[in-house]
């Protein structure tokens, strides 16, 4: 553990001035085949899986179906797919989970408790993440700091929360949803149609509404809990 501490501070140290384009570089020539990004293709995800593509890195990409995504988030998937002419793995959550958690709790537990829709997050995504993560030394995300107050000390180079030995980078993260979405204008890259609804974040459908003017980012999220739960556990341990 004190060795991979180490070897994170060294990169840290080397890498985190670097911009995102500098950075996936680098990330890939570190870790080869064993890196892979998780893409819910929010516009941050789409920014980045342009950059990988221009780039010319071999990154995997992967995606969590839940079972529960907007229409929106399916036909984008396939519009990144036929733009780039690339592989999307698309991950499920175990069927037998999901009919026992369905046929226990209902359709629409996650409206009941914050227990039951912790429980969905973490059957519908939680899991099926960490399945992932067990065969990787590295995954990179869309996440920017000020999509929410939990995310405002989020670093662009982590040790994962849960896998201690494994690497999470986030090269958007000091990123603004402006320089987003004018990255995304000036590319040409295809977004998530939702965004145009006012969706800054966009997850499930049941789960997941547009903002009005003033609102926080995440005010879209589980709206119907308190305001401060605005995770569903892919990126903290609550
Ligand atoms: S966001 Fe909602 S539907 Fe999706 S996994 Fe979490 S509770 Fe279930």
């Amino acid at each position: 553990m004190v060795d991979f501490e180490q070897e994170y501070n060294k990169i840290v140290d080397k890498n985190s001035n670097k911009n995102p384009e500098e950075l996936l570089d680098f990330i890939f020539q570190l870790h080869g085949d064993k890196v892979e990004l998780a893409s819910s293709f929010g516009a941050e995800d789409v920014v980045i899986i342009h950059m990988i593509q221009n780039l010319g890195l071999s990154i995997p990409i992967f995606t969590i179906d839940t079972g529960r995504l907007n229409q929106e988030t399916y036909n984008l998937i396939d519009e990144i797919r036929n733009k780039y002419n690339i592989k999307i793995e698309i991950l499920f959550p175990n069927n037998v989970d999901v009919e026992t958690m369905v046929q226990e709790k209902g359709m629409n537990l996650f409206y009941k408790s914050v227990e039951n829709r912790q429980l969905c997050c973490n059957v519908r995504k939680v899991i099926p993440l960490e399945k992932k993560l067990s065969n990787l030394d590295a995954w990179i995300t869309g996440l920017r700091k000020n999509q929410n107050e939990n995310r405002s000390n989020f670093k662009k180079i982590e040790i994962d929360i849960r896998k201690k030995t494994i690497l999470k980078y986030n090269p958007l993260i000091d990123w603004s949803f402006e320089q987003v979405f004018d990255y995304i204008k000036k590319n040409n890259v295809p977004y998530n149609k939702l965004h145009d609804l006012n969706y800054p974040s966009i997850g499930c459908a049941p789960c997941t509404r547009g903002i009005k003017t003033g609102e926080s980012p995440r005010a879209g999220r589980w709206w119907w809990e308190n305001e401060s739960n605005t995770e569903c556990g892919l990126h903290s341990k609550d």
